[in-house]
């Protein structure tokens, strides 16, 4: 069982997708952190992350500890992280090991939750269950501010708003696998939601004719 959940920056997709994993007992992953992890190689290597070729060769040699450094979470890494992910070759470099994360859940989990931008429409459009989670982009600005004064990052406002924005159109209207929401996905609008009551819609909709 695999289950998609796609949708733009600080919609609460994360959220959702790992609590959904941990409550199906599923194994997850989180593939904005690959993109993030190409984006920190490339930065810390001196490269240009809007350098096809530099992106493309960091992402074929691409170290997986990486994704585990939380320097992928700054402000810096995501914006870049979105420069790199409109690399065709960047995102042919990640797609084998999603569709096996997918097909071959770690530990021998029953289940896969993967949440990203092109999950339900491209790396695994067989997903028996796709949603796609979206919230105003003011209020998304607002978590993301959050969540970088939390961890202690120098944030304005209006910074975050305009980076969210340009992240938006930018993951939207590449060519290779744009941000949009599949067909058959359930769209989610987290915008009035706190994180309990977007879990509880997500589950119902997952477990809904499934037990
Ligand atoms: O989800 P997150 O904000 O961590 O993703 C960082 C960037 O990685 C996104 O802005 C997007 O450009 C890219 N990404 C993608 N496809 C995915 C997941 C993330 O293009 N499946």
């Amino acid at each position: 069982m695999i289950i998609a959940i796609d949708g733009p920056a600080a919609s609460g997709k994360g959220t959702v997708a790992r609590r959904i994993a941990a409550h199906l007992n599923y194994a997850y992953l989180d593939t904005g952190s690959l993109y993030r992890a190409v984006a920190l190689s490339v930065l810390r290597g001196g490269g240009d992350p809007g350098d096809a070729d530099i992106a493309a060769e960091h992402a074929r040699t691409l170290d997986p500890a990486l994704t585990e450094d939380p320097e992928i979470r700054s402000a810096a890494s995501g914006a870049a992280a979105s420069k790199v992910a409109a690399v065709p070759a960047v995102r042919a470099a990640l797609l084998a090991f999603q569709r096996d994360f997918a097909a071959n859940p770690p530990g021998g989990l029953a289940g896969a939750v993967l949440d990203g931008r092109d999950i339900g429409t491209v790396v695994c459009p067989e997903a028996a269950r796709k949603i796609f989670v979206i919230a105003d982009v003011e209020i998304r600005a607002t978590r993301r501010f959050k969540e970088l004064l939390g961890r202690g990052e120098a944030a304005i406002y209006a910074r975050v708003l305009a980076d969210l924005r340009e992240r938006d159109e930018r993951d939207g209207s590449r060519a290779d696998a744009p941000m949009r929401q599949a067909e058959d996905a359930m769209l989610l609008d987290t915008s009035h939601l706190d994180p309990d009551q977007a879990f509880e819609s997500a589950r119902a909709f997952v477990e809904a004719g499934t037990i």
